[in-house]
């Protein structure tokens, strides 16, 4: 299978601070590749170089083979791009912005009707074709300038952070929209700073931060080689946790606790016979799979929503 997406040391400073330092990572055809991490960790600017809206300092980018630097506007014809800003005409219908950005793309004429509804009809917005965008919610508008970004049939979608501020609906669309476009073959850059969205929809990913790659593979690949097992916990009526020796401190989570360990079963053990010997009612005692919230933790030793 084709490599979509190489990027090799790729270097960016603005005004002498770097954004990304030496980045490098590849993204399979077809996959969908979740670009995780915080705010300012160099999501967009990695983003943006890949569409040819920014030049790097250092490093090479490559798409479906074609080097960045050498065939621009062949890369760009393949590629669809959700900028993190929404760029609409608010009195055009949805429609007609479309129509707008269609021909730009170089779409035109009869094509460019068929495409139109096609694209509204794969972002669930069909019903709403002759609306003026002003009476869209925010989900809404960012639907129709993901319907822009596919007009042109890209081979690969680029989305930053495109479900940031969005109503649940206007997310699940989002989402069910993504599975489609794989099922046809369809590569997605998806970038975003919530953990769980990646869990949910990619099958692979790059986990950044300042400007580094901290971890990247196949989703259960990165879960099984950084992420540690842990035991949760949940009482009847109990307010806290009974303490179990040699082991670390349990964190609430939920409606109970999680104990990060790398003897689950020992832990488990424990666990249950303290609570035995305490006479606490255990609504729930199990060992979890590795997250994505205890990878980060382990590679930044902060939690995403902190930074
Ligand atoms: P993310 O998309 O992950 O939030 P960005 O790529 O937008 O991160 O930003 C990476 C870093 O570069 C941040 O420290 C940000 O403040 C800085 N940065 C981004 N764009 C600019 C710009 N146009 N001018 C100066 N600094 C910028």
């Amino acid at each position: 299978m084709q490599t979509a997406i190489t990027i090799e040391s790729l270097a960016k400073s603005y005004a002498g601070k770097p954004a990304l330092k030496a980045i490098g990572f590849e993204v399979r055809e077809g996959s969908c590749f979740g670009l995780l991490g915080p705010n300012g960790a160099g999501k967009s600017t990695t983003m943006k170089i890949l569409c040819g809206l920014l030049d790097p300092d250092h490093g090479r980018v490559a798409v479906f083979g074609k080097d960045a630097s050498s065939s621009g506007e062949e890369i760009r014809r393949q590629v669809g791009y959700v900028p993190q800003s929404i760029t609409l005409y608010e009195k055009l219908s949805a429609a007609d912005n479309l129509k707008f950005f269609g021909e730009m793309y170089g779409v035109r004429g009869p094509v460019l009707k068929e495409r139109i509804a096609d694209v509204l009809e794969q972002v669930g917005l069909a019903d709403r074709a002759k609306d003026a965008v002003d009476s869209f919610s925010g989900g809404m508008k960012r639907r129709v300038n993901i319907a822009a970004a596919l007009l042109h049939k890209p081979r690969l979608l680029i989305m930053d952070e495109p479900t940031v501020g969005i109503d649940p609906q206007s997310r699940n669309h989002i989402f069910e929209m993504i599975r489609s476009l794989q099922h046809e073959g369809v590569t997605v850059l998806y970038s975003t700073h919530y953990m769980e969205e990646v869990e949910a929809l990619c099958d692979s990913l790059a986990i950044i931060d300042h400007g580094e790659v901290m971890a990247q593979g196949e989703l259960s690949e990165v879960l099984d080689r950084f992420g540690t097992q842990a035991v949760y916990l949940e009482l009847d009526g109990q307010q806290e946790p009974p303490e179990i020796a040699g082991f670390g401190k349990p964190v609430s989570k939920d409606r109970g606790w999680i104990l990060e360990t790398s003897s689950p079963l020992e832990a488990i053990a424990s666990w249950a016979a303290t609570c035995q010997a305490q006479a606490l009612r255990v609504k729930q005692l199990e060992i979890v799979r590795p997250s994505l919230e205890t990878v980060f933790l382990s590679l930044t030793g902060t939690t995403l929503r902190d930074v």
